[in-house]
């Protein structure tokens, strides 16, 4: 018998409008992870220390630098001052333990992942996609879809440059023969209803205002909640919770 699929959502960069996807995954029964800097370089909002607190009451947090910024090339002091100092604000303000970690710009490399392994975090989330396995590396985590309207050069090339083509092929096919996002998350979704595995759908609150997608997500989650139990739907944590996952290489 298959493994029943379980189903995580995670939200990066704890724009204010964190809070309004807090409340339509809330209302519809879904869990979700979200990554949160304290602030942002790009320009764009961050939530307040109560807005973080507000948002902590129901979700799992997890970090995203200090100041949304790539981690690669940066010089290891910096580096590591944008991980740590990043985890120690989120924890002071929640006051409790964070565990995740979500690489901004999904920018990692072997030093990186050691870094963020060393500030004490479990796992990290990158921005691969078409995944449906249980994470095999606790600080890769792979994702499956994002909730954009990405074209299909973009699939192909996040497929091409990110790896474990043979797992990825087929979600890939599926979304390349959609022609839209509501119809790639729904086929994709029920291939992996029937097969197994972990689905991850990962995504920006500002980026759902900015290009009208709330309506496509509320249009998702109404389907997956007929698809996924309740018991299934859990926080980026718990993917990783009881699999044999390997230390980063
Ligand atoms: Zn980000």
């Amino acid at each position: 018998m298959t493994a029943p699929l379980r189903f995580t959502t995670s939200w990066d960069d704890g724009h204010p409008l964190d809070l309004r996807l807090a409340e339509l995954l809330g209302a519809r029964g879904f869990a979700a992870t979200f990554y949160v800097p304290r602030h942002n370089r790009e320009g764009r909002p961050v939530m307040t220390s109560a807005e973080l607190r507000a948002l902590g009451a129901g979700f799992e947090i997890g970090g995203h630098t200090l100041d949304h910024v790539r981690l690669t090339g940066l010089p290891a002091a910096e580096r590591d001052r944008q991980i740590r100092d990043g985890k120690r604000r989120l924890e002071d303000e929640l006051g409790r333990a964070i565990s995740g970690f979500c690489y901004p710009g999904g920018a990692h490399d072997r030093a990186t992942r050691r870094a963020v392994r060393a500030a004490g975090f479990r796992y990290a989330r990158t921005v691969t996609n078409l995944s449906l396995e249980p994470p095999r590396d606790r600080f890769q985590i792979a994702t499956t879809l994002q909730l954009f309207p990405h074209r299909p050069l973009t699939y192909l090339r996040n497929f091409a440059r990110r790896g474990r083509w043979r797992a990825r092929a087929l979600p890939l096919a599926i979304c390349l023969g959609d022609r839209s996002l509501d119809g790639c998350l729904e086929d994709v979704l029920r291939f992996a209803a029937a097969r197994g595995g972990v689905f991850h759908l990962w995504g920006h609150s500002w980026e759902l205002e900015a290009h009208g997608l709330w309506g496509a997500l509320d249009r998702f989650l109404r389907l997956a909640g007929a698809l996924v139990a309740h018991e299934h739907r859990v926080p980026n944590a718990a993917v990783i919770a009881g699999d044999a996952v390997s230390q980063p290489a």
